[in-house]
């Protein structure tokens, strides 16, 4: 069995036991109605852990389970009669529960992300969120408005119905979080399609649900792939939302498939090319440190990545001289080890995208400061901390996202410049300034087309503040009140009055 953790910094648990493999519909365990599984991979060491039962597009995606979330969505049925209160109160306990179940949740997205970064950030931050939505749950609500002549009119807050959503593989349990925490909160019911690279966790989830007491059908989990279940959903007309993350090819693609079907509402969350504007007046430690961070948190693979730093010419030298001392401290190793701070990256395509990328700088004509190879042997997914500097704007790796522990470094003259340069992307996801002046920090905040600007801090990512992109870095936001309006129609309610005194 598991061995916990004692010491103050907490252990990962020894032996996992893989406990839920197959597909969550009505709060019950099915196999797949083609008898299809696809396994599941420690990307640290290449090992299977598991096989998962296949979601298929036919009968689990496309019937079944759109039709048992629509059941737990009609009018009269227990969800939908039950207190605003309650649901709030259900969430409580599923929040509960994950804290019950922190070290064993950790283990997942361990295996792709260090340990105790999914044991601080991730868990912290799933729990964090689904409290913050409990709290919203009787908080939802419209109002009563003037309006001119005879007439009163009452704003109510519905749910939408059934939402979809459809996550990435970077982050597991917090992608599962910020779209089931606001869906939940406002009734709805959901179809959750966990990545093919990730399905675990999310399958844990799913039995914490059912003991949490959720009703059968508020929650069902499909693994499996994209093509298949992932546009089952995106193409379904009994689905009333889809909500996704993940590339912004793919979102292209679950856009039209909503255009085309039902016109069901759509949110995207999507790829980004951060840009991070480092000015002389600046704290110098604590801009390398973020940039830092920001570059290299879970191996790059972060749609926040802060891949394009630019830096005030009188001090680039040094800053880049400071990055790389910083990027020589990072420990590479396996993610369980609680000392690691840099694991493998997801899966051999996601490799071979970022070595070519890397390449691609190298021959464009960037220099190469540190990192640029892969390390542990032919079949190892670990890529050291890299580092570019003397980047032009035209170049691979200055354009396109890389999802992976590449950082470059550009230099700027002006602020003008600098502005210009930073927004001409077709992505605006999040950028972040780092100044000692507030005067300056206001002038580019107000200056960047990015969802979020961060000032001296980077991935700053909280409950209560709203996330999403500018451009094709999506649309609509994840978190905060902001997300509620995502997950609810309003209804007008207007009343022609006989008299008025
Ligand atoms: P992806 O967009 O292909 O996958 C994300 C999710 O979408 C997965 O659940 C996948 O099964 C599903 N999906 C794939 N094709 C689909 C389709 N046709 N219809 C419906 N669902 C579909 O991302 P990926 O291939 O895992 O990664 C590729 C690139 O995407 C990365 O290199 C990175 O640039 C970007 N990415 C961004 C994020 C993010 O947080 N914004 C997360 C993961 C990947």
């Amino acid at each position: 069995g598991p061995v916990e953790g004692t010491a103050s910094v907490p252990q990962p648990l020894k032996v996992q036991d893989i406990r839920h493999t197959k597909i969550f519909i009505n709060n019950e365990w099915h196999t797949s109605s083609t008898g299809r599984t696809f396994p599941t991979f420690n990307p640290a060491t290449g090992v299977k852990l598991c096989d998962v039962e296949e979601g298929d597009k036919v009968r689990q995606t496309g019937l079944f389970m759109t039709l048992s979330a629509k059941a737990a969505q009609q009018r009269g049925s227990a969800w939908r009669r039950m207190d605003a209160s309650s649901r709030g109160r259900l969430l409580h306990r599923l929040a509960d529960l994950m804290e019950r179940d922190r070290l064993l949740l950790a283990v997942d997205p361990g295996l792709r992300e260090p340990f105790l970064q999914s044991f601080y950030v991730d868990l912290d931050g799933s729990i964090k969120t689904l409290r913050y939505y409990a709290g919203w749950s009787d908080k939802v609500h419209g109002k009563s408005l003037p309006i001119d002549e005879s007439f009163m009119c009452l704003t109510k807050h519905e749910p939408v119905g059934v939402c979809g959503a459809i996550i990435p593989w970077n982050f597991p349990l917090l992608m599962f979080s910020w779209k089931i925490g606001p869906a939940l909160s406002c009734g709805n019911t959901v179809v959750v399609k966990p990545a093919e690279e990730t399905p675990l966790t999310a399958l844990h989830m799913g039995s914490l649900i059912a003991e949490a007491g959720f009703p059968p059908g508020v929650v069902n989990i499909i693994p499996g792939f994209g093509p298949t279940a992932g546009a089952a959903i995106a193409n379904h007309m009994d689905i009333d939302k889809v909500t996704f993350t993940g590339s912004t090819q793919v979102g292209q693609l679950i856009k039209e498939a909503a255009a085309k079907s039902n016109l069901k509402r759509v949110t995207l969350e999507l790829g980004g090319k951060n840009p991070c504007i480092v000015f002389s007046d600046c704290d110098l430690q604590l801009a390398v440190e973020e940039t830092h961070k920001g570059a290299f948190y879970n191996q790059g693979q972060c749609c926040t990545a802060a891949s394009r730093v630019f830096v005030e010419e009188s001090i680039y030298e040094e800053f880049v001289l400071r990055s790389v001392e910083r990027a020589k401290k990072v420990v590479i190793g396996d993610p369980l080890d609680p000392l690691t701070s840099h694991g493998p990256q997801i899966s051999r395509r996601q490799f071979l995208k970022i070595m070519d990328l890397i390449d691609s700088g190298k021959e464009e004509g960037a220099r190469l400061e540190y990192g640029g190879v892969a390390v542990g042997g032919a079949e190892s997914l670990f890529i050291q901390p890299t580092i570019f500097s003397n980047l032009r704007d035209h170049m691979r790796i200055a354009k396109e996202e890389i999802f992976g522990p590449v950082q470059c470094i550009f230099s700027f003259k002006s602020q003008q410049e600098v502005v210009e340069r930073a927004n001409r992307s077709p992505f605006g996801l999040v950028s972040a300034v780092f100044t000692g002046s507030v005067d300056r920090a206001l002038s580019m905040s107000a200056a960047l087309d990015t969802g979020t600007v961060w000032v001296n801090c980077y991935n700053a990512l909280h409950a209560q503040t709203p996330f999403g992109g500018f451009k094709m870095s999506g649309h609509g936001r994840e978190l905060g009140e902001y997300a509620l309006a995502e997950y609810s129609e309003v209804k007008a309610v207007t009343i022609k009055l006989r008299e008025t005194l």
